[in-house]
């Protein structure tokens, strides 16, 4: 006999079918055995009685978190339709076989049947190849797929073309000291700490390239917004008139992504609570308009003519009470705090940049680059750089290439901050920090 799913059960009652799966609970009424069996696509409730009596015994072994093979008879539920809140709620197994087919060696750690496992973030972590099978944690990754996923869709359906560019590097990208040095062969090499360069050089050629990859940053952080290792959502675009193109597209594409979030995983998100509201326009505020509002609102001056997280969740705040928005784009960063590569603005203090921010932190940094050589090599140096260890970057300008602008975004923090968690680290399969290198 196949095997069938359980989300396929409830057209089943009355025939006899095969399930695997993982037993979630096992529970005894009087003479009966109660399992909960799950598998990829939902959780069923089996009954086995004592009448089946290889059945029954082997039952009476099973313990949670067995992974079984039954054959049983899918039968209409006696509690009916209150039982019908979840999919297969309305039908139950009436077991006639149950193999064991692998069993743990040892206890679990801790409880993962319980929806709310109110674990310390280092024991979630620590004993995350076992705590990941929680109904509730296994449902950030799938809403992390969804977005993933509906970034890529979006990318390509405006003809970007997808890239993956190399994260062993000969030097360190943009300068700066937080770059991972490692072994390679009989040199030094470093783990690239962005796509930067590589999808410029894409859009050189392609026009609009997205890339899905792995950023590297040694930075000491302890926040709860930063990872040593994250997936960075990135894209370049040329032919651009401005850098507000660039937000257009920035724009469009969380309007989507959020969009798809809602509409594909309705029972991930009721899991937390979270109701999801379309996407509108975004605000866009000039940087320093919003250290005013920092100023006059919250008493809040920055010392120097930057924000810091602080500043930037008072902000978000402000942007909700006023224009309802969770997100926000800050735009015209002065020069000094950001990369050589910003294109400077008609005032030269400031760049034509912007951070999109979404509920309290940023999520993105992108912006018009330059794409003249003499202009390029010129900020080089006034960043402090030599225009020598750039030579293979330079070679893009060198050859020529359109106007054009991009931007770095962070997937984790996104859902991170959708579902409310509090450390981005849970929203990372299995995350590096500057003390976490296992699991
Ligand atoms: P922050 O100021 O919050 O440290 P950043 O300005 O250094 O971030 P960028 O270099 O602009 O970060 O990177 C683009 C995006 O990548 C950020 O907006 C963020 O969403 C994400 N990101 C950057 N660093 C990290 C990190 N250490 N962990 C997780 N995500 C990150
Ligand atoms: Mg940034």
């Amino acid at each position: 006999m196949e095997r069938t799913l359980i989300e396929k059960t409830p057209g089943l009652v009355g025939q006899i079918i095969k399930l695997r799966g993982w037993v979630s609970i096992r529970r005894d009424h009087g003479k009966l055995i109660f399992i909960d069996l799950r598998d990829r696509t939902g959780k069923i409730q089996m009954v086995i009685i004592p009448d089946k009596e290889e059945a029954y015994n082997a039952a009476k072994e099973v313990r949670n978190e067995y992974i079984i093979e039954v054959e049983g008879l899918v039968k209409a539920r006696p509690g009916g339709a209150k039982n019908e809140k979840t999919p297969t709620g309305g039908v139950e197994i009436e077991v006639e076989k149950l193999l064991v087919i692998t069993k743990p060696e040892v206890e679990f750690p801790v409880n993962i049947a319980d929806e709310e496992m109110n674990l310390q973030l280092e024991t979630l972590l620590d004993n995350r190849t076992v705590t990941l099978r929680n109904e509730k944690i296994k449902a950030i990754f799938k809403i992390y797929a969804e977005m993933v996923g509906a970034y890529a869709r979006f990318m390509k359906g405006e003809s970007f073309v997808e890239i993956k560019t190399p994260k062993i590097l000969n030097s360190a990208t943009e300068g700066g000291a937080n770059f991972f040095k490692i072994k390679y062969f009989d040199q030094d090499a470093y783990l690239a700490q962005s796509p930067q360069f590589y999808k410029q050089a894409g859009a050189a050629v392609f026009e609009r390239v997205f890339e899905i990859g792995s950023v590297f940053r040694a930075e000491p952080h302890y926040t709860t917004r930063h990872v040593n290792e994250y997936i960075g959502l990135d894209a370049e675009m040329a032919f651009i008139d401005s850098f507000e193109e660039v937000m257009d597209e920035l724009e469009k594409t969380m309007q989507y992504v959020i969009g798809e979030i809602a509409k594909n995983c309705p029972a991930e998100l009721a899991l937390y609570g979270v109701e999801i509201s379309p996407v509108e326009k975004i605000p866009r505020m000039k940087l320093t308009e919003a250290l005013e509002i920092l100023d006059k609102e919250y008493g809040k001056k920055m010392e120097d003519v930057d924000i810091d997280a602080e500043g930037e969740r008072l902000i978000c705040e402000w942007v909700k009470k006023n224009h309802n928005s969770d997100f926000v784009f800050l735009t015209h960063y002065p020069t000094n705090i950001r990369p050589f590569y910003s294109m400077p603005s008609p005032d030269p203090q400031y760049t034509e940049t912007f951070d999109l921010l979404f509920m309290g932190v940023e999520i993105a940094s992108g912006g018009q680059r330059i794409h003249d050589y003499n202009q390029l090599v010129a900020s080089m140096k006034k960043h402090h750089l030599n225009p020598e260890d750039f030579a293979h970057y330079l070679d893009i300008f060198k050859y020529g290439i359109p106007p054009h602008g991009g931007w770095g975004l962070g997937s984790e923090r996104i859902v991170q901050k959708i579902l409310g968690l509090g450390s981005i680290k849970e929203a990372v399969l299995f995350p590096r920090d500057v003390k976490r290198l296992t699991p």
